[in-house]
Parts: C-alpha cells; sequence; structure tokens
C-alpha cells in the first residue's frame, strides 16, 4: 500500500538519483537530442521536493496533482509535460481514498502510460519513455503481488532496451539511423523514477 508519506519518499529518493545523475542523463541526451535532460530532471525534481516536504496532504491524490502540476510548470522541454501527464493520470485514477493498494496503483500506472502515450503520440517501440512506462505497468499486472525487485529489474532492462531502438518521436527523430547505439534519455530518468519507487518499497 502507498500512502501519502510513501509517496512523498518516493520523490525524495527520486530526486537524489536525478541529482546524482544529472550528468549522465545529460551524456545520453547530447548524442540524440540537445544535451538538457540531466538540467531538466535535476531542477524539475528539486522543485517536487521542496513542494511536497512543505505542504501536508489529506490523501495520495492531493500530492500527486502537485508533482503533476510542478512537472508541467518547472521543466521546461518535452519531459516535463510528459511526466506530469503521468502523475495526473496516476492521480485521477486514485482520488478519494486514503491510501493506495496494489491493484489502484497498477490501474494507475495503466492509466498513466495511457496519458503519456496520447500525450506524445507515440508507442511502444518508438525510443521514448513510453518503453519504460508500458514494461513496468506490464509486469506489474502480470504479478500477483507486489515485488519491488521485479519492479527495478523490469524498470532497468526496459531502459536498456531502448539502445538498439530507432527514434521515430521526439528529438532524437531527428537523428534517423544515427538515433541508434545509444540508451533514450528519458528512459533512463524513468528508469531511476521506478528503482526509487523499488528503493522505498524495499
Ligand atoms: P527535450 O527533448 O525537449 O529537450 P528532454 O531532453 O527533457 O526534452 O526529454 C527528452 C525525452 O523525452 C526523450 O528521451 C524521450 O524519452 C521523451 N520524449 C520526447 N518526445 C516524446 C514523445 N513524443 N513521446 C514520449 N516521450 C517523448
Ligand atoms: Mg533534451
Ligand atoms: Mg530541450
Amino acid at each position: 500500500e502507498l500512502d501519502v508519506q510513501l509517496i512523498v519518499d518516493w520523490m525524495k529518493k527520486t530526486n537524489e538519483k536525478m541529482q546524482e545523475n544529472k550528468p549522465y542523463l545529460t551524456t545520453l541526451d547530447q548524442p540524440i537530442g540537445d544535451g538538457d535532460h540531466g538540467i531538466n530532471m535535476a531542477r524539475g525534481f528539486q522543485e517536487v521536493e521542496n513542494k511536497v516536504t512543505k505542504e501536508t496532504y489529506e490523501t495520495p491524490a492531493d500530492v500527486l496533482k502537485d508533482i503533476a502540476m510542478t512537472l508541467m510548470s518547472k521543466v521546461g522541454g518535452a519531459s516535463g509535460p510528459l511526466f506530469g501527464t503521468a502523475f495526473l493520470k496516476l492521480s485521477t485514477a486514485v482520488k478519494g481514498s486514503e491510501t493506495i493498494s496494489y491493484e489502484a496503483f497498477v490501474n494507475g500506472i495503466e492509466q498513466a502510460v495511457a496519458g503519456v502515450k496520447q500525450r506524445g503520440k507515440a508507442e511502444a517501440g518508438e525510443k521514448t519513455m513510453v518503453d519504460v512506462w508500458y514494461p513496468v505497468s506490464e509486469a506489474l499486472t502480470e504479478e500477483q503481488d507486489f515485488s519491488a525487485e521485479v519492479l527495478a529489474e523490469t524498470a532497468k532492462q526496459a531502459m536498456e532496451n531502448t539502445k538498439d531502438m530507432l527514434a521515430t518521436k521526439g528529438r532524437a527523430a531527428y537523428f534517423k539511423d544515427k538515433s541508434q547505439g545509444h540508451i533514450d534519455p528519458g528512459s533512463a530518468s524513468s528508469f531511476y523514477l521506478f528503482e526509487a519507487l523499488s528503493d522505498v518499497l524495499k
């Protein structure tokens, strides 16, 4: 079960990873983008941490909505509105309850994936963050019980699988064949997000 405190801890852990891996995320965005993904994520999740540790929230939906709004307004670039959409859909899916059950969370992640796909007009296999969010959603649906290990491993493998993909959406699509052989930056940041969730659930 996820409650408000666990979500706040998740965001602190995510921010820690984004700060630590800021240079790496930027390195990933250099050959197939504009080299700002580390900067975007580090700024965005620092703002998220500042916001959610300052406020008090009644329900998980309230904190998730604030995360969404912060990412949408503070992160320039494609990734901000996309991560923002994911959290907004997750928020809407769990509205009303004080704790999020495993089933409700899985449903929320499914809604989040649908939202990201719609907003980015991207399908799985196009070398975007969808290629981490979608496999994670599938793995969670298949699991009977929540396993923090499976969550982190699935996200990691999915991120690595983007390396061989050809980008057809976002900035990386401009690099055509040259986009192959590089991990997608947004898939790497999505991996850190799910790894952070796995860490706080262990
Ligand atoms: P920008 O490309 O505007 O500089 P970022 O560098 O912060 O933004 O984020 C780039 C990441 O955003 C990509 O690696 C990819 O994962 C994701 N992304 C970009 N466009 C799309 C899209 N249309 N659908 C889904 N994800 C996308
Ligand atoms: Mg970029
Ligand atoms: Mg940019």
